[in-house]
């Protein structure tokens, strides 16, 4: 069977005394907070009667290493030598989706450089045929360094997307079964609990109040769009250039307030061939050109071609979101952008009765996505959530069924208000895979 070189980790040994995290940042002079390998506890609390177990990892230099792929800047690299993945801090435009990407949390966002950080494999130390300082320098060999094969029980790391090929192989993993469901029932606790056990130990998760640039972006992006779409159409409320450009420039404006480098945006598109980010942002870029010639022009071929490039941007957006996992349940939800170009299309092209059709569509989505959620009271949650409701669904119907059905902004505000906030909440119902939380501790 092909081996290769990569990690060895045994669950038996680990104590989680942190002297492989201690190690790492004397060998790269780095230091805490910020960690390129992290010890993660279950039962950080040490309750009685469950199990205390320890995983320590980094990154496991993937051979189809997803943060490689997805990094729009091309700030990733294989080093043929050793088969490091080496991140490139001069090409990154500190965008944080190879945190997104990573299934093991590896890439590390750096607030005062305003760019990812993360192990590179000791790679200097591999080439001169000595071990990483972090496996060096555990003192009971639960991780070490190594021959391994390709079968390197992802289970037992909580990995879902198996193919990636993470150069570590995990043994002890039976000490994962001594937790049994019955002795977390005895202590009191219940199932849901054990959910609170398996924190992810840094501060790298998704949120509206950290992603509401992104939220800003793809929902103005949406919305030209289907603005775009509507104005091939008869009694179509038409766009004009100004509104189209200052609206396209103002997106990108505001997305790239979301970097950590801003004045390295422009190295977003390099990774176009292989980057779902790098092309979202090359199409936008693509459509609002596009647009603005064809409204100055008036040229009904060249906006037909915007609306096309339009549609492949709006894909490449819901491309990018896909390799996170989601909160809900249903295979589409309504905070989906091509789904939100649509109802700006029918509203600017006047069709109310398939606008109602689609408003209550979505309504419905919406509810269910906010019902396969765990349920916890927050009184803020619970007041965007009614202003979602009323502005995007209740409003509109009630004007659409009470009056004689012709466009006005007010109407169409409502509209755009509701779909707004369902788009800017959608960020608080997806988070990056992390490694131990789909670890099972009950078979
Ligand atoms: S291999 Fe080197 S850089 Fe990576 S976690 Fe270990 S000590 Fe840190
Ligand atoms: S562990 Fe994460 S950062 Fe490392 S190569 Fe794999 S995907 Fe990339
Ligand atoms: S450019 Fe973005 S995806 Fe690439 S390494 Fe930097 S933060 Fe990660």
């Amino acid at each position: 069977m092909e081996t290769t070189k990569g990690f060895i980790f045994d669950y038996s040994k680990c104590v989680g005394c942190h002297a492989c995290m201690i190690a790492c940042y004397v060998e790269n002079s780095t230091k805490p907070p910020l960690s390129w390998r992290q010890v993660n506890h279950f039962n950080k609390e040490k309750l009685p009667l469950l199990g205390f177990i320890h995983l320590s990892i980094a990154c496991n230099h993937c051979a189809d290493a997803p943060c490689l792929k997805a990094c729009p800047s091309g700030a990733y690299y294989v080093d043929k030598e050793t088969n490091a993945v080496i991140h490139t801090p001069e090409l990154c435009i500190g965008c944080k989706y190879c945190t997104w990407a990573c299934p093991f949390d590896a890439p590390k966002y750096n607030p005062d450089r305003g760019i990812i950080e993360k192990c590179h494999f000791c790679y200097h130390r591999l080439k001169e045929n000595e071990l990483p300082a972090c496996a060096l320098n555990c003192p009971t060999g639960a991780l070490s360094f190594g021959e391994i094969t390709k079968d390197s029980n992802p289970n037992a790391i909580g990995l879902s997307k198996q193919e990636i090929y993470p150069r570590i192989s995990v043994r002890g993993s039976e000490v994962l079964h001594t937790v049994p469901l019955s002795d977390i029932n005895s202590t009191g606790l219940n199932e849901k609990d054990i959910e609170k056990f398996h924190k992810r130990n840094d501060d790298q998760s998704v949120s509206p109040l950290h992603e509401w640039p992104l939220a800003v972006f793809t929902f103005i992006g949406a919305l030209l769009c289907g603005w775009i779409w509507s104005s091939i159409m008869p009694n179509s409320i038409k766009i004009n250039f100004w509104l189209f450009g200052i609206l396209g420039a103002l997106a990108m404006i505001i997305s790239a307030l979301h970097l950590g480098k801003p004045l390295r945006s422009y190295l977003s598109v390099l990774n176009f061939k292989s980057s779902w980010l790098s092309r979202e942002i090359l199409l936008f870029g693509l459509f609002i050109i596009s647009g603005i010639s064809a409204l100055i022009l008036q040229i009904n071929v060249l906006l037909i071609i915007t609306g096309i490039v339009g549609l492949a941007f709006l894909i490449s957006v819901e491309m990018v979101y896909n390799i996170t996992q989601k909160r809900y349940s249903t295979p589409i939800h309504s905070a989906n952008t091509i789904s939100i170009a649509l109802t700006f299309a029918v509203v600017f092209s006047q069709i109310w009765s398939v606008l109602i059709a689609l408003l209550a569509l979505k309504t419905m989505l919406f509810v269910i996505r906010q019902g396969s959620k765990q349920f916890v009271y927050q009184p803020f949650i619970s007041f965007i959530t009614f202003f979602r409701l009323t502005l995007g669904f209740l409003i509109p119907f009630g004007y659409l069924a009470f009056t004689e059905m012709s466009f006005s902004w007010i109407f169409a505000g409502s509209v755009i208000l509701g779909e707004a906030i369902d788009r800017l909440m959608y960020y608080g119902d997806f988070e990056p895979e992390r490694p131990f939380e789909n670890v099972s501790l009950q078979k």
